[in-house]
């Protein structure tokens, strides 16, 4: 059932709100028929929710700090995973039934709609360690008992990198063995590191990309607009960073309640 399943984004910053408004716009632009939510934490501005009330069926505060119980234990016990726990939250979006979790920085660029046939947890092999997924995409099922599950796995194990892919992988850890329809194809989550590490591969399958993943410590919101990148100039990264920004400056007609 469509009303039961969303795409479901975070932001913690300032800085991050303008991607998940791309991520936002971009699943409008590419007529999703299922709900979009985005989760912030409380220290995101006024100013910065604004333009997220127009894109988002949802902009939802999650506070993991004043959510007590279980999260504040664990939080006390492991700061450094603040954002992680954050990222977590997704599992409580109880009101939808099956989910997909896109970073704040990635991109879409088609209608992505046909994820929703996968189960949890289906997510596309990370470029850096392919028997590890990147959790950068993800599809999911909120589930209190999965969430109770993953906050006392992190608070037993930590995050053997430190952050929620780490967490993610070590909890779903039978995912690079046991059911090839949990491996996304790599156009759902396509990194830029591909372009480099494998070019003709890139050339050959990189026209269907579906999920641009911006990820690495340079985002689109750190570059400039840069009008001019075309076919003939500039990397495929600048192409890409060019469409983000196409994405972020467009003019999204009012929806209709
Ligand atoms: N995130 C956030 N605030 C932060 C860091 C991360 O809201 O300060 C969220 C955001 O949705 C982001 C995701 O957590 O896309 C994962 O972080 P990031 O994409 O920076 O990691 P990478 O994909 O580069 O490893
Ligand atoms: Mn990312």
């Amino acid at each position: 059932h469509v009303a039961d399943q969303a795409f479901v984004t975070l932001a913690t910053t300032d800085a991050y709100c303008m991607g998940a408004l791309v991520v936002g716009k971009s699943l409008r632009h590419y007529g999703t028929s299922r709900r979009i939510v985005v989760m912030v934490s409380p220290n995101v501005s006024l100013e910065a929710r604004r333009p997220l009330e127009f894109v988002f069926d949802e902009v939802l505060q999650v506070n993991v700090l004043d959510s007590g119980d279980r999260a504040h234990l664990s939080w006390l016990g492991r700061p450094e995973l603040g954002v992680t726990f954050t990222k977590l939250h997704c599992w409580m979006l109880l009101r939808y039934h099956k989910c997909v979790f896109l970073d704040a920085d990635t991109l879409v660029l088609s209608n992505i709609d046909e994820l929703f046939e996968r189960e949890e947890l289906s997510a596309a092999p990370d470029a850096g360690w392919p028997d590890c997924f990147n959790s950068g995409v993800f599809v999911f099922r909120p589930s209190l008992h999965t969430h109770t599950r993953l906050l006392e796995h992190a608070a037993q194990h930590g995050s053997f990198d430190g952050g929620d892919q780490g967490l993610l992988n070590s909890f779903f850890s039978d995912w690079a063995v046991t059911d090839i329809n949990k491996h996304l194809p790599f156009i759902y989550n396509l990194s830029a590191s591909a372009f480099y590490t494998y070019l003709p591969a890139f050339q050959r399958y990189g026209y269907d990309a579906k999920i641009v993943h911006f990820l690495g410590g340079v985002k689109p919101w750190h570059c400039s607009f840069n009008p001019q990148a075309n076919q003939d100039s500039g990397s495929q990264l600048d192409q890409y960073v060019k469409l983000w920004w196409e994405e972020y400056l467009r003019q999204t007609p009012p929806t209709v309640a």
